[in-house]
Order: structure tokens, then C-alpha cells, then sequence
């Protein structure tokens, strides 16, 4: 796709789900230079004689488009490299796809071998320790990513190459895990510490980086995606999107969250503070992302109480006080936060800085927590209260299993499992919820992450629910995707097929609200505009 000039158009003959109370529902919508003109019958749009190419969408239903509100599109480049091992759940099944994975990589006279979605589960209870996967890849140099994006296993050869011999010390509780003999294990636990193996190994160049990401997005925008919120995002991000809009247009619309890590210094505040307004045509930025906690399954989240081993007693930020002064300091500067909060404890700890801060953002949306999959009751009041946006991924819940014998489960115990992903009691008590996926740790297909709230269970598989009480209704679920994700940006121009908003429109085969929950992963996306364009669909739907 090159800088498309085409920003004028029409659909006649749809059910349009508009999202805006004036007006729930009409037939046809036109739009010129990018913006909605008209919402009305497909004689009132007919009549209005349109500009650009006019499509029958043969009684298709269009919705605001879609955003995903918890993305890496870009991190996805260096995190998600080489085999995906998703799906794979036994440690056969996972060593064999390795030994492939060397072969090629051997064959194209490469020395490196990359992995990653690697399930906990396969394990099958081992100890993560990188002399297990040796034998698979020929005991070269490998670096398997767990699907959390949390953990990494390398081989010897991978840690000898990166000069990593020992534990090491972080501005945060980032671990290189050792044995008894103080030897590195292979584990490499949250980012900072799996970082020192990424930029030891060959790097992805800079081209490949930019290919990468417009082939993820236009990817994003075939499931019916116009947006994303990029959870990941450094000043190089920022280059690296004004740079492919030079020659393109972006596939979607991105805002990106800055991501400050605990070591950052008050010089890097103050670069991220002068860099808060850059913005694209259709990138921005504004955000910021900070870590309190890691994640369960490693004992890296942050709760109440230890979990059953023992830990996820502690904040990723070592110096929390830190913590709360750079959240003030953000948020005077203008922009809006959003934190990671797995566990329960870090939720809590969250509310309370923002509480002290004053949770609106200068955009007028209340900050937000990203992810919250364990949740107390006083927590959840407190956050009622406090109206912060909870952004969240049931579809995150694939991995856990009814006999609690995955790691969340075992880990967190029946009490606080059983608090998981409260996402129906956040919309009774009036709490802002943007859905998404957090790709690449599950996949990006909103009508996937739309199934999973409605039943949250495998779609399409039957079988137990996870705790029923807190499945979503469609129109729930479609609203977390479109309406309340543009809310939780403080973006007033998307999230309403109505005059005047942006022409960002998702055109489905049938009506994602009528159709079962088990199917909608397989209703067809027909067309998907951003800005007045078609990303995908190339006017024919
Ligand atoms: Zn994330």
C-alpha cells in the first residue's frame, strides 16, 4: 500500500451498527477526505450522489472500527523471531519443532536459533534450564521466548556468546536465574535481564524491522483491526513510523505508549516529555507504559499474599516511590499512564497512585491498568470509584486449565484464581474496559478476543466456562473493541459511525452481534478503512 490519495467513499445496503445512541442503527454511510458526512438510508446516501468508489456491501454489517487496545506490533519484530512453537504443549512436540528450526537454520548458514510462544505447560514440569533444549539445536546458540513475553531460556552457547556467567544486578527485579554453583541456569526472567542476551545476538536490521511491522499491521487490518495501542514503544519507534510515512501509509492507526523502565533517569523523562506531542498521520504518541509487577506464572507478579510457591510477593519496581514520581511527573507533563498490573497487590498499589495524582489524564481519559487478572474485592470497589480504565485480554485465559494444573492456577490458588479477569463486574460498576490482545502473547484477531469475553472458553471447542458470571454480552464486547477503546484514548473523533467522525469502519460478511459466539472467529472481515481508505477489501466487498 502506497500514500493512498483515496479518502472519499460509500457503502449502501448495510446494517450499520453505529454505536452512537442518536442513532443506533442506519443502512449506508458516506465519508470525504477521510471523514464521515453522512449516516442515513441507502436512498438518502444514493441521493447524496457521494464522491469515490461506492460498494454494495449486500446487507454486511459495518461497525466502527476495531481497536486493539494492548498491543507489540513492533516489539513482536525482536521478541517473536525464528519458530513459533504455539500450540505445542508437550516437550517432544516442542523439541522437535527446535531441531527443525536448526536444521534451517544450519542449511541457510546462520548460527542462530530463535523461538518463541513457548507454552509453560510443555515443560511438562521440568525446571526452565537451557541444557534441556541443547541436544534440539545442535548446542548452538538459541534463544526461546515463552509466549508471555515475560521469560526467556537460552543454551550455554547462547549465554557464553552474550558474556553472561553469573547473576547480575538490575534497577529492577529482573533475575538472571542461577543454580546452587552460582552458574546462569538459562533463565532469563522479565526484560531487563533477558535484554542482555537480545542485544549480544544478531540483530534484526532496520529494514527488516520496517517490513516486519507494515506486514503485521496490514495482517491487523485483514481481521478487521483500524487500530492499535503499541505497548512498547522508545523514541526509535517514533523514527522508525515517520520514517515508513515517508513512502506509505500505515495499515492502521497506532498510538504509542513510551516505555519508561525502571533504570530510566530523569534525563530520559525529560526526552520522552519533549517528544510527547510528535505525531504522524496516523501514529501518535502520549503515553506512557510502566511495569509494577511481572507475571504469575514465574512468580513475578505482585500479590497480597505469596503465591503457592512461595513468591510474586514483590514490585518490579525495586525503589517504589520512584515509581509514584514518575507517574506525577508524566502526568503533569501531559501525558496520560498505563500500567502494567497483573497481580492483585499491584492493582491495588496502582489505584492508589493514581488516586494521588488525579486519575484524568490532559486528554480527558482517566488513566489506565493494563491487564488486572487477579483482582480483589476492595481493589475493584476502589477502582469503581476511582473510574480508571481497566484495559484487558480474556482471551490471556487460553492458557489456564479446570484442574488448576497450569501455573497461574497452581500458583494463585483457587481463591484468587477464581477472581480472574473480572470483566463483567468492571462494566457493572461503571468501569471503563477496553478489550485487546496483547499480541504477540495471544493472537490479535479481535473476533477471537471478542468470543473469548462472551464465553470464556475455547471458541468453537465447547467444554467448561471459566467463571460463567463474568462473560460479556455481544454489544459488550463489540463496544470494548470500538467505542470504549477509543474512549480510553481520549480519542473523540473514532469509535461512532456518525457525522464527523473519522471514516475508520469495519465491514463484516454478517452481523458480529447475531452471530454466535463459537463462530464469530470465522465471520468473514469484508473491508476494513482507515482514514477514509481501505486497508484491506480494496473496495470490493
Ligand atoms: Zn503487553
Amino acid at each position: 500500500m502506497r500514500i493512498s490519495s483515496l479518502r472519499d467513499g460509500a457503502i449502501v445496503n448495510a446494517n450499520v451498527h453505529t454505536m452512537d445512541p442518536a442513532r443506533p442503527v442506519a443502512e449506508a454511510v458516506a465519508w470525504r477526505d477521510g471523514r464521515i458526512t453522512l449516516v442515513g438510508t441507502s436512498a438518502e446516501v444514493l441521493a447524496s450522489r457521494p464522491a469515490g468508489p461506492l460498494v454494495d456491501a449486500h446487507g454486511g454489517t459495518v461497525t466502527p472500527g476495531l481497536i486493539d487496545s494492548h498491543t507489540h506490533p513492533i516489539w513482536g519484530a525482536e521478541l517473536a523471531r525464528g519458530v513459533d512453537l504455539g500450540g505445542l504443549t508437550s516437550f517432544r512436540a516442542v523439541s522437535a519443532a527446535l531441531r527443525a528450526e536448526a536444521d534451517a537454520t544450519v542449511r541457510k548458514g546462520e548460527h542462530w536459533v530463535f523461538a518463541w510462544n513457548l507454552d509453560y505447560a510443555a515443560l511438562e514440569g521440568r525446571p526452565i534450564r537451557g541444557v534441556d533444549f541443547a541436544d534440539a539445536v545442535h548446542a548452538m546458540p538459541a534463544v526461546v521466548m515463552f509466549h508471555d513475553l515475560h521469560t526467556c531460556v537460552a543454551t550455554d552457547a547462547a549465554l557464553a556468546h552474550a558474556g553472561i556467567d553469573g547473576s547480575e544486578t538490575f534497577a529492577d527485579e529482573s533475575v538472571v536465574v542461577v543454580d546452587a554453583d552460582g552458574r546462569p541456569t538459562g533463565e532469563l526472567r522479565e526484560p531487563s535481564a533477558y535484554n542482555l542476551l537480545l542485544r549480544a545476538c544478531p540483530q534484526v536490521t532496520r529494514s527488516q524491522l520496517r517490513d516486519h511491522t507494515t506486514r503485521v499491521l496490514r495482517d491487523f487490518a485483514r481481521t478487521g483491526l483500524t487500530g492499535g495501542v503499541v505497548m512498547d514503544g522508545s523514541l526509535d519507534t517514533l523514527d522508525l513510523l515517520a520514517e515508513i510515512e515517508t513512502t506509505e501509509d500505515l495499515p492502521v492507526r497506532l498510538d504509542v505508549a513510551l516505555w519508561h523502565e525502571p533504570g530510566r533517569g530523569d534525563d530520559g523523562v525529560e526526552e520522552f516529555v519533549a517528544r510527547r506531542t510528535d505525531r504522524g498521520r496516523r501514529w501518535r504518541t502520549g503515553i506512557i507504559k510502566l511495569f509494577l509487577d511481572g507475571v504469575v506464572e514465574t512468580g513475578t507478579a505482585w500479590l497480597y499474599e505469596p503465591d503457592t510457591c512461595g513468591h510474586s510477593h514483590r514490585s518490579y519496581w525495586t525503589d517504589r516511590e520512584r515509581f509514584a514520581d514518575v507517574v506525577s511527573r508524566y502526568a503533569a507533563a501531559g501525558f496520560q499512564i498505563a500500567t502494567h498490573a497483573i497481580g492483585d497487590r499491584a492493582v491495588g498499589e496502582v489505584v492508589e497512585t493514581y488516586r494521588k495524582v488525579g486519575v484524568l489524564a490532559a486528554n480527558g481519559a482517566p488513566h489506565r491498568i493494563e491487564h488486572i487478572e487477579t483482582l480483589t474485592d476492595a481493589d475493584l470497589s476502589r477502582m469503581g470509584r476511582l473510574g480508571a480504565t481497566a484495559s484487558m485480554q480474556p482471551l490471556q485465559m487460553q492458557w489456564r486449565r479446570h484442574d488448576r494444573s497450569d501455573k497461574w492456577s497452581s500458583r494463585l490458588g483457587p481463591e484468587r484464581a477464581s477472581r480472574a479477569y473480572r470483566t463483567r463486574d468492571m462494566l457493572d460498576l461503571g468501569i471503563p474496559l477496553a478489550l485487546g490482545s496483547d499480541w504477540p502473547v495471544a493472537p490479535f484477531d479481535p473476533r477471537v478476543g471478542m468470543a473469548w469475553a462472551r464465553l470464556r472458553r475455547p471458541p468453537g471447542l465447547g467444554g467448561a466456562v471459566f467463571e460463567p458470571h463474568q462473560v460479556l454480552r455481544p454489544a459488550e464486547a463489540l463496544h470494548a473493541y470500538t467505542t470504549a477503546a477509543a474512549k480510553a484514548l481520549g480519542d473523540t473523533s473514532r469509535g461512532r459511525v456518525a457525522e464527523g467522525m473519522a471514516a475508520d469502519l469495519t465491514c463484516f460478511g454478517g452481523d458480529p452481534l447475531r452471530v454466535p459466539a463459537d463462530e464469530l472467529p470465522e465471520l468473514p472481515v469484508l473491508a476494513t478503512i482507515v482514514d477514509g481508505g481501505y486497508s484491506f477489501g480494496e473496495e470490493r466487498p
